[in-house]
């Protein structure tokens, strides 16, 4: 019987956990809080139940099951299948998961960090589909990524390689969450696109984006949103983004000499409203011979990418 791929998302606030095929064929997936505050042990036997769980809705059983792919928020050690210390998962030190659940489970587990879970996910499955030389872009409230090397991941010495949020765009700028300054992160993830809004608000910009965020929180929805409806400021900010994005993407070319990028999360939701900025902006700044050679898409798997890149892990 063919086998069935178990894929865990693993995140700060829920944890997904879904039966796919070899295809990538979602079979069954079940979301469930992490209730990250409970600290390692609990989550690890959420975990596990929500394996079972997901199996049993499916009418299947862990025989069933090829292994378990999990991918989790870094800093993680995926050789060792350790979870070193996420800032969203507080408690964490040096959690050997993989060790834990597999001895548990009865079956094969593997470890990634999210980002490279997913653009394993995307080569497998989505937009990376047959492109040898692919790098994923996850834009939501970090930017993260994965790069895949003549078909294969590459992680580098100690599973931290395509730190692609952390390279520096402006060694002058915004404070980023990593502690260096004008990160990629700091100028192009949407929590970047918020923070840019909200100072403009503060230095009394005229703007509907106050009022689109009800309960005083601007987020970069509200962005999006407010430059739809010709919003003078947002759509400047929407602009900023994209090119941003840019001469992101445009380093990136440089780095990696990829056949195809695709861009993910939250932010690439408003692709239409991005595109054009964002190559005229590449088309301008990336080195003509990688630029050449070189496609930007939108990302193809959506919200299920983290389970399905997880799965894939198997593969
Ligand atoms: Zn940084």
């Amino acid at each position: 019987m063919v086998k069935i791929l178990c894929g865990v998302d693993l995140g700060g606030t829920k944890i997904s956990t879904g039966l796919v095929d070899e295809k990538g064929n979602i079979i069954k997936s079940i979301k469930i809080p992490t209730m990250a505050e409970k600290g390692p042990e609990e989550v690890i036997k959420r975990i596990e139940q929500s394996v079972y769980d997901v199996l049993k809705e499916a009418g299947l059983k862990i025989s069933d099951l090829k292994g378990v792919g999990i991918g989790s928020p870094g800093p993680l050690d995926a050789k060792r299948g350790v979870v070193i210390s996420p800032p969203n998962l507080p408690g964490w030190d040096n959690v050997p998961i993989v060790d834990i659940l597999s001895h548990k489970l009865g079956v094969e587990v593997k470890l990634e960090n999210d980002a490279n879970a997913a653009a394993i996910g995307e080569h497998l499955f989505g937009a990376g589909r047959g492109i040898d030389n692919f790098v994923y872009i996850t834009v939501s409230t970090g930017i993260g990524g994965g790069v895949i090397i003549q078909g294969k991941l590459y992680s580098g010495e100690n599973s931290n390689a395509a730190e692609i949020g952390h390279h520096t765009i402006n060694f002058n700028g915004p404070l980023c969450n990593c502690g260096n300054y004008g990160c990629f992160e700091a100028f192009a993830s949407g929590t970047a696109i918020a923070r840019f809004a909200q100072e403009g608000i503060q230095n009394g910009k005229d703007t509907m984006i106050r009022d689109l965020a009800k309960d005083g929180v601007v987020k970069s929805e509200h962005v999006f949103e407010a430059a739809k409806l010709g919003d003078e400021f947002a759509e400047e900010l929407v602009d900023n983004e994209a090119f941003y994005l840019g001469v992101g993407i445009s380093n990136i070319m440089a780095f990696y000499n990829p056949k195809r990028i695709a861009i993910g999360g939250g932010v690439s939701t408003q692709w239409e409203m991005l595109y054009d900025k964002m190559m005229e902006t590449i088309k301008k700044k990336a080195l003509k011979p990688n630029a050449e050679v070189c496609e930007v898409v939108k990302a193809e798997l959506g919200e299920n990418v983290g389970v399905l890149g997880a799965a894939a892990l198997l593969l």
